[in-house]
């Protein structure tokens, strides 16, 4: 993927698109690939990197939701293990099974969560992994020694999917782009452009260069998460608020905390909500927290009580508890929920997609493992409202991959990923802020030189990128 290119074709004052989406998150990706796939003329623009919002910031399952199940929303759950199914077929590289154990202490626990996962088995049919059973003791044990034994009576063994977020995001930006499409990363919208009262483009600045560009399109698609409503009052000033966000915290933890392959559900903790300790690239993935939060943002940061709550939860299930020694780094998300609930926990994690009464499409809630399904929604509602010839989505069948060439790690991110800073390289192409974020620091000066030599920047640039990483990744440190 070449920037300059990219930007050549949005710089085309002729240039007429079929479709603009807004927001280069799992939802505006998962749009662009569909449309790009049915043969639209799309264009794609994020404010800052791919991923950089919610989407880098998941627990990275690909799952129906054992959650969502106990609160009865089996569409959701339906829809979400078809999707699994589907990706698990068209992105093999990215997307895998993953086993995980419940820990039960009766019978009672025993019997709920075996008949639950029982039916989750049932809901997946055909696209199941593999069916759940019921573990002895000893055999739960086997399974997770790292589990209390004190008062354990057995456990389930059920199969999810695991998959990298941030990657996945590079994979989908490259699918798009190998159909035709255009994604563009640091291209902020300011305002819509409407005439005769509909929307038909947007008013976009190149956060590189402060230039600006006009985005004609005769359907514009609004998937930007948290920052739905701020696109939307560019549209009316006047609409009601429809997204309430909740954040969500992960702790990352040396492998040491979790050593085995299977990873551990814990489907009630105190206040009732879900945890989960997985095996994800060498490290343990703790999380995570339900907190409603006034604010958009897109750097938000674990709250205090937030860790203290996934240390506290874990070492009720653990026979040794986490250590601060055992922390390598802590990052939050906001989770772009649609409607209002007593408990953000309780709001239903369902995709809707509206159209306003200028024809701004918006498509929003969901999650990663719904995207696909979210873009294709999306799309079927902007062809209509742009009175687009009618095309079917490709996107069930439609292979996801990865370019790969024989480049060194930091050189492909820029030449073949649209890397543009030394945050998106760290953060997002590699994965190493997220995965020891004080490692990453280290990483930082050796990795902004060979920025700077591709991408042909100077040594001050070098030294704002490290400066500016630093200071970014100090906040992903716990305790300092
Ligand atoms: C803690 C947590 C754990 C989760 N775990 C899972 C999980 O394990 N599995 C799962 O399936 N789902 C999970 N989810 C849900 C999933 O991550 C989200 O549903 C999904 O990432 C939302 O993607 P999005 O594209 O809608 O939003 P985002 O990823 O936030 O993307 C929106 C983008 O729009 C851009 N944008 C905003 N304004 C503008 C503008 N003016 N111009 C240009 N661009 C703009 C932003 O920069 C942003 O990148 C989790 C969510 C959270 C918070």
């Amino acid at each position: 993927m070449n920037r300059e290119a990219f930007m050549g074709r949005i710089a085309d004052r002729a240039a007429r698109w079929d479709l603009l989406v807004i927001g280069g998150g799992a939802t505006g990706l998962g749009a662009a690939v569909d449309a790009a796939s049915r043969g639209y003329r799309t264009v794609l623009v994020e404010q800052s990197d791919f991923a950089k919002g919610t989407s880098s910031r998941s627990t990275k399952l690909i799952h129906g939701g054992v959650r969502y199940l106990r609160q009865g929303n089996l569409p959701l759950v339906t829809e979400s293990l078809r999707e699994r199914g589907i990706l698990l077929r068209n992105a093999p590289h990215c997307v895998h099974a993953l086993p995980f154990v419940v820990p039960a202490r009766s019978i009672r626990e025993l019997a709920y969560y075996g008949i639950g996962l029982k039916m989750y088995d049932l809901l997946a049919g055909s696209l199941g992994i593999a069916p759940s059973r019921f573990l002895s003791r000893g055999e739960t044990l086997e399974h997770a020694p790292e589990l209390a034994a004190r008062g354990l009576r057995g456990g389930i063994l059920y199969h999810d999917a695991q998959f990298d977020d941030s990657r996945m995001a590079v994979t989908l930006a490259q699918t798009f782009a190998r159909l035709g499409g255009t994604p563009l990363n640091y291209i902020r919208v300011d305002a819509l452009l409407k005439r005769h009262g509909r929307v038909r483009g947007a008013a976009v600045t190149d956060t590189e260069t402060n230039r600006e560009y006009e985005v004609d399109s005769r359907a514009v698609i609004n998937a930007t998460g948290v920052f739905t409503d701020a696109i939307r009052r560019m549209d009316d000033g006047d609409c009601a608020r429809m997204i309430t966000p909740s954040q969500g915290a992960h702790i990352v933890l040396t492998r040491s905390v979790l050593p085995g392959r299977t990873a551990i559900m814990i489907p009630e903790t105190g206040d009732g909500r879900v945890l989960f300790l997985i095996p994800w690239r060498g490290r343990v993935l703790l999380g995570t927290t339900d907190s409603p939060v006034g604010e958009a943002a897109l750097e938000p940061r674990p709250l205090e009580a937030e860790i203290d709550y996934l240390l506290t939860e874990a070492a009720r299930h653990l026979a040794t508890p986490v250590k601060p020694r055992d922390i390598l780094s802590v990052f939050a998300g906001l989770r772009p929920l649609v409607g209002a609930g007593k408990r953000t926990s309780q709001i239903p994690r369902d995709h809707v997609v509206t159209t306003s009464a200028s024809g701004l499409v918006t498509v929003t809630g969901g999650k990663w493992t719904t995207f696909r399904r979210m873009g294709e929604d999306a799309v079927d509602r902007a062809a209509e409202v742009a009175g687009l010839e009618t095309r079917l989505s490709l996107t069930e069948a439609l292979p996801l991959r990865e370019e790969s060439s024989e480049s060194p790690d930091v050189v492909r991110a820029v030449r073949e990923e649209m890397a543009r800073t030394l945050e998106d390289v760290l953060a997002r192409r590699t994965g190493a802020l997220f995965l020891d974020a004080r490692a990453s620091m280290e990483a930082a000066p050796e990795t902004a030189r060979t920025m700077a030599r591709e991408l042909g920047r100077d040594q001050r640039w070098e030294e704002q990128q490290v400066a500016a990483y630093r200071e970014l990744a100090r906040g992903y440190l716990w305790g300092g």
